[in-house]
């Protein structure tokens, strides 16, 4: 029998579990890939976040920027309900009512005429990177199995093992080999250095154009105006991973736009439904995405209604709330209120719109501390790599939000320099 009656007299429900258990669970049963802070989240809305006990946290990582919207925003909340009940998953092996709609939104929002949707960010940097090793052999004429991209130190785009292969993190690839040939690896910024390396098997050059997990990292000015140049004369594409940077975080909608160096394609995800599904895409105009014929390349999930509706609500409200702008706006808030963070442990403070990376000096393994400091304080944040505390709240957050934050921070620098 399939389903069993309910009993007569029904087991008694077990306590609800605490956090203490809660973590124990995780630890017991869960693979040991994360090392979290320790707090255990229940519910969120808009900035904040509440963890099991009823206390209140302003989300200052929202989720590695895939919830630049806010958490559980209304309007793709109601998107994802309204979809779930309707119409989830046809697969591509049938149209669905919402894809075309995405593609068509996404392209007017980034400007490039075609769209291939994925789910998740290293999903859809793959896709890049094989749009653009196929661009090479099909269209620039290189030989077969002779294509090159140019990468650079401190990247971060994925876990899959093609994406580590370019990877110069010693623990993402630790173990993990045999890697990908074909790619090269330069210093991250450093345009002459791109303009030496390319040679006729070039087919792309492949780039956050602020590096989120390096630590805010931002290349110097022209810096994307001059690699876009050298690809223009040298016939090699400039891919850019807007994976964390796109999509308002900048406060520009795209990280490129501060230096209008457009791109030959570009890879999102993240924000790109606004935290509640998995969606991500590349897209590009038609003479490269034009590489891909039916069969060629594919997702079982990649466009399906539900992630579709909810990327189409997570674009409006990106464009009708003006989060890019505010991004901005907040963003030299928060800068003007840590310009006089004068203390001897900040090596440097950088800032592009709601993304801040404030680096500790000396760089060993404090970041972490002062995340620890400013949980106890009401203020998530993570560490990255173990010297810089990155700060990036939901695009929505408004003036008093970015001033309690700035207290917390004066707070936590104060107690333990
Ligand atoms: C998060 C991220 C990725 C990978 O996205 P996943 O969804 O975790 O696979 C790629 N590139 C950048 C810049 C990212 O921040």
């Amino acid at each position: 029998m399939l389903h069993s009656p309910a009993p007569a007299s029904p087991t008694p429900r077990p306590a609800a579990l605490n956090a203490r258990d809660l973590v124990a669970l995780e630890d017991r049963y869960g693979a040991h890939n994360y090392h979290p802070l320790d707090v255990v989240l229940t519910r969120a809305q808009g900035c904040w976040v509440w963890d099991l006990d009823g206390n209140r946290y302003l989300d200052c990582l929202a989720a590695y920027s895939a919830v630049n919207q806010g958490h559980n925003h209304p309007r793709i909340v109601a998107a994802l309900v309204e979809q779930a009940g309707r119409l989830a998953l046809t697969s591509r092996a049938f149209h669905n009512d919402q894809l075309g709609p995405f593609c068509q939104e996404l392209s007017e929002l980034t400007g490039f005429r075609r769209v291939l949707p994925m789910n998740t960010g290293a999903e859809a940097v793959e896709t890049a990177l094989k749009a653009v090793r196929k661009w090479g052999y099909k269209v620039k004429g290189v030989p077969e199995g002779q294509a090159e991209i140019l990468c650079f130190s401190g990247n971060f785009s994925g876990r899959t093992i093609s994406i580590i292969s370019f990877s110069d993190e010693p623990q993402y690839r630790d173990g993990f080999g045999p890697f990908t040939p074909g790619f090269r690896i330069l210093p991250y910024g450093d345009a002459a250095a791109v303009e030496a390396a390319i040679t006729p098997n070039t087919v792309a050059v492949f780039m956050e154009p602020i590096q989120g997990e390096a630590g805010v990292v931002i290349p110097p000015p022209g810096t994307l105006s001059r690699i876009r140049e050298i690809c223009d004369e040298q016939e090699v594409l400039l891919i850019f991973d807007e994976i964390q940077s796109g999509l308002g975080r900048t406060g520009r909608m795209f990280a490129w736009q501060h230096e209008n160096a457009r791109p030959d394609g570009m890879v999102l995800g993240k924000a790109l439904s606004g935290g509640l599904y998995p969606v991500s895409a590349f897209v590009a105009d038609d003479a490269l995405m034009d590489v891909f014929h039916p069969g060629d390349h594919g997702s079982t999930f990649g466009g399906n209604p539900l992630g579709a509706a909810v990327a189409r609500a997570a674009i409006r409200v990106l464009v009708d709330e003006g989060l890019a702008e505010n991004a901005a706006l907040m963003g030299e808030r928060f800068a003007a209120g840590l310009a006089d963070l004068k203390q001897p442990s900040i090596a440097a403070i950088r800032q592009r719109g709601l993304w801040i990376g404030i680096e500790l000096w000396p760089p060993v393994g404090g970041a972490r501390t002062y995340a620890e400091a400013l949980k106890a304080r009401g203020l998530l944040c993570k560490e990255t790599h173990i010297h810089t505390i990155r700060i990036a709240p939901p695009l929505t957050i408004q003036p008093a939000e970015v001033d309690w934050a700035l207290e917390q921070l004066h707070a936590v620098f104060e107690q333990l320099d």
